[in-house]
């Protein structure tokens, strides 16, 4: 008899390592050709196609960094007080005319021109007003509160790299230097259904043995979040015929292609059999918990990714492969994964053989040190589970049960969750 490996295996010889499985991941995902010229605000979480340079020096001019006086330096006596006249104003947007002549200064805001003849400015908590004019004593030093021209970047600096996804901030940045049009990737078509003949989709009425869909949810969710465009195809009954047609109608209007469910050994678990007939396999089985079946694949020009079917295992398996994937199709060139470690507050449970992403809530103790629970049982069907965590306790493959008190690694949930 052929023995199949089951998805409780802990050590099954089929399995890719996690990390074997995400090096051939990187190797074998590039970004989707075509650009889009959009402008700032069509911009927000898109990966920017070309380097913006500075057409301009930022900040523009010499300008102060606070309220008070605009003064030439070589006013500020060596030992005890000076007497300077206010000649005038410079407000940010409305610069003084003149300029700043010996025993002369001129009141200045934040953010205004420092006028021709000053170099420095005093604080006007700083200097005592006596009339029109003004007294400072011999502390300051030259150039203080002064923002120069250029010192945040200068005309020609590359400003943003290709490969780096538009944050707000990122959007304030090209608008400070008017850069209103820029390219950025096309963003990535993605189309995904779920199989099962148990699988109805909510507001249908469940027979015996029939369960709600809620993977199409998640990963309508988890792919809105990632601001892809996203096409669900519904749910797609165990029959092999109906599946592959299915498989192929996606593969042709889409980048990626990802279905749950039927990525098992099962009899009614058609996916890595469709795959090897209309496409290429790269893996399908990674020694990982929650999540052993995940198909890694093409299909013609779209990438392919066969989802386990229990929900959390979907979850985690985007989470740590269709995300990162599809980040690289975006084009994005930095990976901002954050790990941390935190010692945990209860003894975990586990076998020695795959890598583990259990559950878990990661906080700040009364020390301010950080310390992660578990959220409980951790069934791979346990979306209660899922929805109260904010990170996954990433525990490696040959590790065994956790004591309380150990330090671990953790996961933080970005906001895909
Ligand atoms: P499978 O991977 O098809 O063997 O499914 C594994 C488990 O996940 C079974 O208990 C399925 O009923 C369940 N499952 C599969 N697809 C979904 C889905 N879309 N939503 C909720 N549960 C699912
Ligand atoms: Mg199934």
């Amino acid at each position: 008899m052929n023995k199949q490996a089951s998805c409780n295996d802990e050590s099954d010889p089929h399995s890719l390592s996690f990390e074997q499985a995400r090096e051939r991941i990187e190797k074998s995902v590039a970004a989707v050709k075509g650009k889009r010229c959009v402008t700032i605000r069509e911009a927000l979480g898109r990966v920017l196609a070309d380097d913006v340079c500075s057409p301009m020096n930022v900040p523009p001019f010499i300008n102060s960094a606070m309220d008070g006086y605009a003064i030439n330096a070589d006013d500020i006596s060596a030992s005890g007080e000076s007497v300077l006249k206010v000649t005038g104003k410079s407000f940010a947007g409305r610069p003084f005319e003149g300029s700043v002549n010996k025993g002369e200064c001129v009141r200045i805001m934040t953010g205004a021109v420092v006028p021709q003849g000053a170099d420095t400015v005093v604080m006007q908590e700083h200097a005592e007003v006596d009339g029109d004019n003004i007294k400072i004593g011999s502390e300051h030093k030259k150039g203080q509160n002064v923002r120069l021209p250029g010192d945040d970047f200068s005309t020609g600096d590359i400003i943003i790299k290709a490969g780096e996804r538009l944050s707000p901030a990122k959007l304030g940045l090209l608008a400070s230097v008017g850069v209103t049009e820029f390219n950025i990737i096309r963003t990535p078509v993605v189309a995904f259904f779920s199989t099962g003949d148990e699988l109805k989709g909510v507001g249908q009425t469940l027979q015996p043995g029939d369960i709600y869909d809620s993977n199409r949810y998640i990963l309508f969710g988890m792919l809105q979040k990632m601001g892809v465009e996203c096409i669900d195809m519904g749910v797609i009954a165990d029959i092999k015929e109906q599946i592959e047609l299915t498989l192929k109608e996606a593969a042709a209007i889409a980048d990626v292609v990802i279905t749950s469910g039927g990525a098992s050994v099962g009899e009614a678990d058609y996916i890595k059999e469709i795959l090897d007939e209309i496409g290429e396999v790269n893996f399908w089985k990674i020694a990982m918990k929650p999540g052993k079946p995940l198909a890694f694949g093409k299909i013609n020009n779209a990438l392919f990714f066969g989802l386990p079917g229990n929900p959390v295992s979907a979850m985690a398996t985007f989470y740590q492969f269709v995300q990162p994937s599809i980040k690289l199709l975006e084009g994005e060139k930095s990976d901002h994964t954050l790990r941390l470690t935190a010692r945990c507050l209860s003894k975990l449970k586990k076998r020695p053989g795959r890598k583990d992403f259990q559950r878990g809530i990661v906080k700040t103790d009364e020390n301010n040190a950080l310390v992660v629970d578990t959220t409980g049982i951790q069934g791979s069907h346990m979306l209660s589970s899922m929805s109260k965590a904010n990170c996954f306790i990433v525990l490696p493959a040959e590790a065994g049960d956790i004591e309380a008190g150990t330090e671990v690694e953790v996961q933080p949930f970005s906001d895909l969750i």
